[in-house]
């Protein structure tokens, strides 16, 4: 966005689709939701930090965006037609830019609830609407406008604090303590003490000294629902696509559904740059927008949820599910939905845990792009994960080294993939190798590669090592009450039936459920299941018809009147 020659500012143009202006037909239905309102110059129209805040649209006048801390240029500015507001408003976060009326003039205030009538009664301008956001919400996280996350490069803390905002899409500027000069006068300035990094600065000058996650989510509104006294219908674990899936299913049927998750919506979804497989998305989709898109979806529909929560452990009381999470509060539930995915198992080599909070990584997103820029990066492991690791990073790498057990990459790569890599020229391979051990004292310095079959020894420069190594199911907060495989998966329907001593007369496990009744799993936790976005979401779904369908057989269900049953 520029100002003009008479220092006047101009409105920011449209190149993505980020800006679109609405045409007089779009407006006039925008009005049937709205409200009119006329507006002064100074007039802050939303500020950083503010909940459940309207949507605008510019009738007249001129409306400036900025970011508190850097007001300096605008980030956008908007004339009439144009659309001024964020994601955060749609998906129930706090907004993390401010709009502030240059020009005066009249604007419309969309609530939440005028824009999802939008988006069902039109379905274009509702998408166009959703698209704009989701596009901004992208440029905002390139541009850093929003917190400050202000810390030690070194710091576990500040890691898990920037990783905790990456994963919920929540744009921020990094400023690290080691390398950025301006972090030790905002330190004077703001009266922090370096040990009581890392600091999030939030509103201009509110400082929140080393929060958690949990500490940081309920300032953004992320963490929304209480522990109620009512029982839910559906208790689901993870807000993975299995999970997601089975919330826009469960709550459009009637169920009143409850996601618990502990880290942010989308699971490993959103760990990767692109999804290219995901049916109706040729160009692919990013793991992000698909995971907004759901959410939005169901709340939609009515589904509650929370993060981060973390599930300890599930157990029955009074007849009903319990899902007891962090902080000791429960949840109760007629059914629990086990959606809770898998992790990337650590690389145990020698040398690893100096170099581990700096410049270790399982998810190779913008976030780690901005920390290896131009540099060189080792990825390890051989399938899909890896394989679009890899592609991603070559964007912005110096050099990327993939090291892989496999003797050839499409052992476990799909074929595009391979190909993709085998173009690039600033992508080596290693084929039949594995991790040896890594180099530097607090940061990494280099991989050193050992080929499996001569034992040959090969040492790589690196500044950022990327695993992608065998998985491990999130089932820890089970203890015992389902029964797992040897790898730790859990079983369902036949493979559940094989191991449950059930009493004669009693129905075997639908297809999904456990061995304990009115327990279900989907996704990549569960023992058999294809792991992708695409599999993960068709199961989700298919547990919501068995849920009904264990609720007709046990006289559980109280909403088959409300909600009508497609099941044959
Ligand atoms: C880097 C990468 C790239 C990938 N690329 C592709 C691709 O291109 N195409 C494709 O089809 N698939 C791809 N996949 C695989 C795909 O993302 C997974 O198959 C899919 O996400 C599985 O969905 P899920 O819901 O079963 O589990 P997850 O996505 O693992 O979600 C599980 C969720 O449960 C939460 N959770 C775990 N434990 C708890 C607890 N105790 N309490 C509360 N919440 C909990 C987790 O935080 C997580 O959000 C990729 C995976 C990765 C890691």
């Amino acid at each position: 966005m520029a100002a003009s020659e008479t220092g006047e500012l101009q409105e920011t143009p449209d190149l993505y689709g980020e800006y679109p202006r609405l045409n007089g037909s779009q407006m006039a239905e925008l009005e049937q939701v709205g409200t009119r309102r006329a507006t002064q110059p100074g007039e802050v129209l939303y500020r950083q930090g503010d909940l459940n805040c309207d949507l605008f649209v510019v009738l007249e006048g001129l409306v400036a965006v900025v970011d508190e801390q850097l007001p300096d240029p605008p980030v956008a500015v908007h004339g009439p037609g144009r659309i001024v507001g964020e994601l955060g408003m749609l998906t129930g976060t706090a907004v993390l830019l401010t709009a502030v009326v240059q020009r005066p003039g009249v604007v419309l205030a969309l609530p939440l609830i005028g824009v999802r009538e939008i988006v069902n009664d039109d379905p274009a301008l509702g998408d166009l609407i959703l698209r704009a956001l989701l596009i901004r919400r992208s440029l905002q996280i390139g541009l850093g406008a929003g917190l400050r996350v202000l810390g030690s490069r070194y710091s576990p803390d500040a890691r898990r604090l920037r990783e905790f905002l990456a994963r919920n899409r929540l744009a921020y500027r990094w400023i690290d303590l080691e390398t950025d000069a301006e972090a030790e006068s905002m330190l004077r300035q703001l009266g922090i003490r370096p040990e009581e990094t890392p600091v999030v600065i939030w509103r201009g000058q509110t400082v929140l000294r080393n929060p958690s996650p949990a500490q940081l989510a309920r300032v953004l509104g992320l963490r929304g629902v209480k522990p109620a006294v009512r029982v839910r219908d559906l208790v689901v674990v993870g807000a993975g696509p299995a999970g997601l899936a089975a919330a826009v299913y469960g709550a459009s049927e009637g169920l009143e559904t409850l996601v618990v998750e502990c880290t942010a919506t989308g699971g490993q979804s959103v760990t990767a740059s692109r999804i290219e497989n995901y049916l109706g998305f040729p160009a692919g989709i990013s793991g992000a927008e698909l995971a907004d898109r759901a959410v939005i979806q169901a709340r939609k529909f009515g589904a509650d949820l929370t993060l981060p929560t973390t599930a300890m452990s599930l157990d029955r009381e009074d007849g009903f599910h319990l899902v007891t999470v962090d902080g000791e509060e429960s949840f109760r539930g007629r059914v629990v939905l086990i959606a809770t995915g898998v992790r990337y198992r650590k690389l145990d080599v020698p040398g690893i845990q100096a170099v581990e909070s700096a410049s270790v990584y399982y998810a190779a997103t913008e976030m780690e792009a901005v920390m290896c820029r131009n540099d060189p990066v080792v990825v390890v492991g051989g399938g899909n994960s890896a394989g679009q690791a890899a592609v991603f990073l070559s964007d912005h790498a110096s050099k990327v080294h993939l090291v892989a057990r496999t003797a050839e990459l499409e052992q476990e790569m799909s074929r595009y993939l391979a190909d993709r890599i085998d173009r690039l020229r600033n992508v080596d391979v290693h084929l039949g190798s594995e991790v040896a051990e890594v180099t530097g004292r607090k940061e990494l310095e280099a991989v050193v590669v050992r080929t499996s079959v001569t034992h040959e020894r090969e040492t790589l420069p690196a500044r950022a090592l990327f695993v992608f190594i065998g998985t491990q199911p999130h089932v820890q907060w089970l203890g015992d009450c389902v029964a797992l495989d040897e790898d730790g998966f859990v079983r369902t329907g036949p493979d559940a039936a094989a191991v449950r001593h059930g009493q004669e007369g009693e129905s075997p496990p639908l297809m999904l459920e456990t061995i304990r009744p009115g327990v279900f799993a989907a996704g990549d936790v569960r023992r058999g299941s294809v792991k992708r976005v695409a599999a993960a979401v068709g199961e989700g779904a298919l547990a919501v018809r068995l849920i009904h369908q264990y609720l007709a057989r046990t006289g559980l269900s109280r909403r088959s009147a409300r909600a009508p049953l497609h099941v044959k």
